[in-house]
């Protein structure tokens, strides 16, 4: 096997050095199983950073579905075939009406860029509202749209960004009503703006659950307000789940069904395919009939047999194993654990999230946030042979978003690791 020094040398000579790597020192990752992962030397990292293994990494039956399907066909979507139709039937059982067609694509960008057009068709309008620290793909449109992970394009003139209340930042005394209605009015002020420069809305672009800015505690009402603007004004509510899908916040299969309000697409990705690409929209089927009839829609390898069963073993794995319940159970032991920290360690400002995805804030007593110390956090927790990462506009706050199966046993040993690490600092 490659040494990982010579590896990284000549991954830079073939990929360029600004290929992105997480770590100081790079990990070389060479074999997973359920939340755990291994590297090169055999030695072994609990995993709780990756939501795309979301039923395990390498998990049997989803390895098996995809070999089985690969040895027998593997096509287009432009012939008849029962799993795409079979998985389709499966993925729109799941959600509530009127969602009750898909379009399959490969990657949650293209989810994205198809909804934001569906949007358009429908409509017929064209600016789009996000929010400013969001991420919803790598297109030349979606690039220019994220401030979270900026893509080098400008951001467009037909778009608008609005901030997301976080609670633990922007109460001011307000309850939450007030907060709600505040920082909804930014959305009424977008489309006014659009409006100004002849421009109507088409969609707001929004994760209720706001994973890329830092899962703040939920506001009640402001998605909801959110949304009834913009449907008043004849814009769409596309809802980006690709990461908040498929069981991650444990209440629900689906972030969206924590607030009040069903979106009028749904974008999905990551975990879909456990790491086999899959993602698409879901929406109206009058829709996707109506888009059609001026647009053609095709992605070669979008919904080929083999995603489609890959798709649907994801599906039956998260029944089989009930992973919204361990996603639920598991996930409130790890925020009970992560909020006894906070008691003991002062640099810990705060712990959001849900289910079986967290962010924990750090602040220094000074009240600046510990950027330095969270990188320095990351990196000791991989040499105590734990993988996490960072989030948040201000880059003070831990990532955790295990793969579903993550157990009660391997919660206390990410809770250890961590109160060792703070004790350390
Ligand atoms: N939406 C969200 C919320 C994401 O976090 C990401 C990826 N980080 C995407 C869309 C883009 O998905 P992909 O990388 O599959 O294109």
């Amino acid at each position: 096997m490659a040494n990982s020094d010579e590896l990284l040398l000549r991954r830079q000579r073939v990929l360029g050095r600004n290929s992105p790597l997480f770590y100081e020192t790079p990990l070389h990752l060479v074999r997973g199983e359920g939340a755990w992962v291994y590297d090169a030397d055999g030695r072994a990292y609990l995993d709780v950073y990756n939501n795309v293994p979301c039923v395990g990494h390498c998990n049997p039956r989803v390895v098996e579905a995809i070999s089985r399907q690969a040895a027998t066909l593997n096509l287009h979507t432009r012939y008849l075939d029962e799993n795409l139709v079979r998985y389709a039937e499966q993925l729109t059982a799941r959600f509530d009406a009127p969602l009750d067609a898909v379009t399959l694509t490969c990657s949650g960008t293209e989810a994205n860029e198809l909804a934001l057009r569906v949007a358009r068709a429908i409509s017929g309008g064209y600016g789009i509202i996000v929010s400013d620290n969001s991420y919803h793909g790598n297109s030349t449109i979606l690039a220019g749209l994220a401030s979270s992970f900026p893509g080098g394009e400008a951001f467009p003139a037909f778009a608008r960004a609005v901030r997301v209340p976080d609670p633990a930042h922007d109460r001011q005394g307000r309850s939450d009503a007030e907060l709600a209605a505040a920082f909804a009015a930014q959305v009424q002020d977008a489309v006014d703006s659009l409006a100004a420069d002849g421009i109507r809305v088409a969609a707001l672009l929004i994760d209720s659950f706001f994973a890329n800015e830092g899962l703040p505690d939920r506001v009640p009402g402001y998605v909801e307000q959110a949304v009834e603007i913009v449907r008043r004004a004849g814009g769409l509510y596309i809802c980006d789940e690709v990461q908040s899908g498929f069981a991650r916040t444990g209440d629900a299969m689906w972030g969206h069904q924590l607030t009040g309000v069903t979106p009028d697409i749904v974008t999905l990705g990551k975990p879909m395919g456990n790491g086999f690409p899959l993602a698409g929209l879901v929406t109206r089927r009058e829709w996707i009939e109506r888009f059609g009839q001026t647009s053609r829609y095709f992605n070669t390898f979008a919904g080929n047999p083999v995603a489609a069963a890959a798709g649907m073993a994801v599906l039956d794995e998260i029944d089989r194993l009930d992973l919204l319940r361990n996603s639920r159970e598991t996930g409130a032991h790890v925020r009970a654990g992560l909020e006894r920290l906070a008691q003991k360690h002062p640099l810990i400002a705060n712990v959001r999230g849900r289910g079986l995805f967290f962010g924990v804030e750090f602040i220094r007593a000074d009240g600046t946030p510990a950027a330095e110390e969270t990188t320095r956090v990351v990196n000791r927790m991989r040499e105590n042979g734990v993988l996490l990462s960072r989030i948040g506009r201000r880059g003070n706050m831990l990532k955790m978003r295990p793969p579903l199966v993550f157990s009660s046993a391997d919660a206390d040993h990410l809770l250890s690791a961590l109160d060792t690490v703070l004790g350390g600092l």
